[in-house]
């Protein structure tokens, strides 16, 4: 266990590049942040943003020979781990750091009962007897809350619904104690009752285990509802950081505007939801300036620069020359 002072997680200055017909281009350019134990940070944005591509850099699972970590530092409870060999990595995943994904079949063995699928996790990295392995296992599964769990413990990942299989996986997630869980979209797939009663699961499991959550999702209702602090990334770069009072009080960066007026309002009668034009640059066709610019309402000569994430209020920071002054959408 860490000790309280020093982050769970420290990413400092990540780059993450991908070879692309031949040239390395970066997906996360030069990202910071800092996790602390019993925290939930939420990576906020579109898909292309480079959120997934930070937590596989975080996990090393970056494809190969494809993906590199080509600057900065991930340092875990103290201890650099951004280029430890594969060998180190896989001790760490399960055990330190683990990671549950937007769809547990692609993650679940299917010929492999649940229940054996969360004692291997034990075994592996705990050296836990079968015996003790098999009963920490079920307990973990009564964690979770999957009804009946004794008996079905020997059930198979296909006799499960989809919001049990995530369950599931959390369980073989936190089976280990990890300091750090990384959640990648993991209620994406699930339908709106489901998908609450999981977020609830998550948020008492990290109460109960006090871990760190990086939590990734494009989802701004389901920040609300988890997180401590909010990271926006925009093409590869966080584009604004704060605590979630401080962004859902007044989002300080044009694009996380335009996200919350994407938000369909309940209480906003027969309103076109506002949508934002363009997509995202593809990684080899990056803005010289504001990476936002060409999709951005408030877009003005002094955007051709490129923009530094700078101080826009106690506890929150934005990429845009506007933040300081304030602005009103277009
Ligand atoms: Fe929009 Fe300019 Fe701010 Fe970029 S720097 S977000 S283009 S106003």
């Amino acid at each position: 266990m860490p000790h309280p002072d020093i982050p769970v997680l420290h990413l400092d200055g990540l780059r993450t590049e991908f070879r692309i017909d031949g040239t390395w281009r970066a997906a996360v350019d030069g990202i910071s942040f800092a996790l602390r134990r019993g925290e939930t940070l939420a990576l906020v944005g579109e898909s292309g943003c480079g959120k997934s591509a930070t937590a596989l850099s975080i996990m090393g699972l970056l494809p190969r020979p494809a993906g590199r970590i080509a600057a900065g530092r991930i340092v875990l409870a103290g201890r650099d781990i951004a280029g430890l060999p594969d060998r180190a990595l896989e001790q760490l995943r399960g055990d330190r750091m683990a990671m549950i994904f937007q769809e547990p079949m692609t993650s679940l063995n299917p010929v492999m009962t649940i229940g054996a699928q969360v004692a291997e996790a034990l075994r592996l990295h705990r050296g836990a007897s079968r015996q003790a392995a098999n009963r920490q296992a079920l307990a973990a599964l009564e964690e979770v809350r999957i009804p009946a769990a004794a008996q079905r413990f020997h059930d198979y990942p296909h006799q499960f619904s989809g919001g049990m299989r995530q369950r599931v996986m959390i369980a073989i997630a936190l089976a280990c104690e990890p300091a750090l869980l990384l959640a990648d979209e993991p209620t994406t797939a699930l339908d709106v009752t489901i998908q609450a009663q999981v977020l609830g699961l998550l948020a008492d499991l990290k109460a109960r285990h006090g871990m760190a959550m990086l939590f990734i999702t494009h989802n701004l209702g389901v920040v609300a509802q988890i997180a401590d602090r909010v990271a926006v990334m925009y093409a590869g770069q966080i584009v604004e950081q704060g605590s979630v009072h401080a962004i859902f009080a007044r989002p300080r960066h044009p694009y996380t505007a335009a996200l919350f007026a994407a938000i369909p309002r309940l209480d906003r009668d027969g309103q076109a939801l506002a949508a934002i034009p363009g997509r995202v640059p593809s990684l080899d066709a990056m803005p010289a300036g504001c990476r936002f610019a060409p999709r951005c309402t408030l877009a003005c000569a002094g955007c051709a620069q490129p923009q530094a994430l700078a101080p826009a209020g106690p506890d929150h920071a934005a990429r845009c020359h506007l933040a300081a002054g304030g602005f009103a959408l277009a």
